[in-house]
C-alpha cells in the first residue's frame, strides 16, 4: 500500500461536475488501496475574483485580511471534494492549511513553509479516510494568523505535504497533458516531455513554464519527491519529473524545452562612472527596495569617457519601485539617465546535454538572426540559454528556437482541456 498525494488545479475543480468528476478519480485511487492525501486549489478563477472584490472595497488592502479572504477560496473547494466524496460511500475529512499543520513564517502573500507538523492528516488516514487539504496556504508559527504562500502555491502545499508524509509520489493534476517542450499556445509544434529533471525543470519553471510553482520544484528536488504532472481530463500520463531523467524528446536533443516570460521589464542606467564600488551601490539599494533582479549587462566604458551603461530586467511589477530608488540614488552616483523599456520578452532554452555539447549559443543565434530577431540581452547557465528580444518578436523567436533544435513534433500533440488561461 502506498501514499498518494494528489493536486488538483483551479480549472480541475472549477465547478460542481467538475469537482464529482475529481472525486471519482481520487475514489478510484483509494479503491486501488492507496491511501490519499489531496489537495485543492480554489474554484476556476475563485482568486482572481476575490482580489478584484477586495480591490473593489480598498485601493491597498492589508496583507493580513487579504489572506483572510484569498484562504476562503480554498477552504470552498476542500469542504465541497470531501462532500463529493462521501457521496461514493468513502471517508473524507478536510483541514484548512493550518489544521493540516501547514507552518510558514509571518509573510503575508508570499509566506514560506518552514515546517508541517502532519499529526492530524496521520490520524485521519489511520481512521481510514481520504484526507483533502487546502493548498496555498497555511499558519504563522510568530502571530497565528493564517498566511498565503503566493500565487500558484497549492503546488508547493501538496510537495510540502508529501516530503512531511514520506509519499511515495506526488501527482499535480493540471488542464494539460504534462511538461512540454514550449508553450503550445505559441509553438503549436511543441511536444509533452514524458521525463524531465528537477533541475531542468526548476530552470523552465524560473524563465516562464507556468506549469509548476517555482517553489515547488526546489522543494520536490531537495526531498527528492518524484512528480507526475498529468492532466485531471484524461487518462494519459504526463510528465515525471525526477532526479535522473533528461528531458530529451528525442534521443541526441540537445534542449529540453523552449520559454518565453512577458512579465519582465528593462532598465538601463546611462553614464555610470566607471570606478570601484558604482555596482555594489546601484544593486545594493535596489535589493534593499526588494527588488529582485534577473539579468544584468555593463560593458567596458566607451573610449575614454570614463562612463558605462548598466543594464538590468526585473519583474515589469516592480519597474515604478526601482525607477524611484534609482531616481533617489542619481546624486550620490553621479549618474546620466534612467531609461525604461516594458516591450520585452525572454526567451530561453534548456537542456542538460548542453553541457557536454559545444555550438548550442550559435545554433540559438542563427536560428534567431535567419528569423530577423534582434537580440538585446543575452545570460546563460550551465543548462540554459536566454535572450531578451522585443516583445513583438517573442512569438517568432520561440517557434525559431523550437525548430532549430530538432524539438518539433509532426502532429499536434498537445490538448488543453479547461482553464480560461487567466
Ligand atoms: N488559488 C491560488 C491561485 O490561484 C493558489 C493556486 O491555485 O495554487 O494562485
Ligand atoms: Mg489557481
Amino acid at each position: 500500500m502506498a501514499l498518494i498525494v494528489q493536486k488538483y488545479g483551479g480549472s480541475s475543480v472549477a465547478d460542481a461536475d467538475c469537482i464529482k468528476r475529481v472525486a471519482r478519480r481520487v475514489a478510484e485511487t483509494r479503491q486501488g488501496g492507496d491511501d490519499v492525501v489531496v489537495v485543492v486549489s480554489a474554484m476556476g478563477d475563485t482568486t482572481d475574483e476575490l482580489l478584484q472584490l477586495a480591490e473593489g472595497i480598498s485601493e491597498r488592502p492589508g496583507p493580513r485580511e487579504l489572506d483572510m479572504l484569498l484562504t476562503a477560496g480554498e477552504r470552498i473547494s476542500m469542504a465541497l471534494l470531501a462532500m463529493a466524496v462521501e457521496e461514493l460511500g468513502h471517508l473524507a475529512c478536510s483541514f484548512t492549511g493550518s489544521q493540516a499543520g501547514v507552518i510558514t513564517d509571518a509573510a503575508h502573500g508570499r509566506a514560506k513553509i518552514i515546517d508541517v507538523a502532519p499529526g492530524r492528516i496521520r490520524s485521519a488516514l489511520d481512521e481510514g479516510a481520504v484526507v483533502i487539504v487546502a493548498g496555498f496556504q497555511g499558519v504563522s508559527q510568530e502571530t497565528d494568523d493564517v498566511t498565503t504562500l503566493g500565487r500558484g502555491g497549492s503546488d508547493t502545499t501538496a510537495v510540502a505535504l508529501a516530503a512531511a508524509l514520506g509519499a511515495d509520489l506526488c501527482e499535480i493534476y493540471t488542464d494539460v497533458d504534462g511538461v512540454f517542450t514550449a508553450d503550445p499556445r505559441i509553438v503549436p509544434a511543441a511536444r509533452r516531455i514524458p521525463a524531465i529533471s528537477y533541475e531542468e525543470m526548476l530552470e523552465l519553471a524560473a524563465n516562464g513554464a507556468k506549469i509548476l510553482h517555482l517553489r515547488c520544484v526546489e522543494y520536490a528536488r531537495r526531498f527528492s519527491i518524484p512528480l507526475h504532472v498529468r492532466s485531471s481530463f484524461s487518462r494519459n500520463e504526463g510528465t515525471y519529473v525526477t532526479a535522473d531523467a533528461e528531458g530529451n524528446v528525442m534521443e541526441d536533443a540537445i534542449v529540453s524545452g523552449v520559454t518565453h516570460d512577458r512579465s519582465e521589464a528593462k532598465i538601463t542606467i546611462e553614464g555610470v562612472p566607471d570606478k570601484t564600488g558604482e555596482a555594489a551601490a546601484v544593486f545594493t539599494a535596489l535589493a534593499e527596495s526588494g527588488i529582485n533582479i534577473d539579468m544584468i549587462v555593463q560593458n567596458v566604458s566607451a573610449g575614454d569617457t570614463g562612463l558605462t551603461d548598466i543594464s538590468f530586467t526585473l519583474p515589469a511589477a516592480d519597474s515604478a519601485t526601482a525607477l524611484h530608488t534609482l531616481e533617489g540614488i542619481k546624486d550620490r552616483i553621479g549618474f546620466r539617465g534612467l531609461r525604461h523599456d516594458d516591450r520585452i520578452g525572454k526567451l530561453s532554452v534548456v537542456g542538460a546535454g548542453m553541457r557536454s555539447n559545444p555550438g548550442v549559443s550559435a545554433t540559438l543565434f542563427s536560428a534567431l538572426a535567419a528569423a530577423g530577431v534582434n537580440i538585446e540581452m543575452i545570460s546563460t547557465s550551465e543548462i540554459r540559454i536566454s535572450v531578451v528580444v522585443h516583445i513583438h518578436d517573442l512569438e517568432a523567436a520561440a517557434r525559431a528556437a523550437h525548430s532549430a533544435f530538432g524539438l518539433d513534433g509532426d502532429q499536434i500533440e498537445a490538448v488543453v482541456y479547461g482553464g480560461t488561461g487567466r
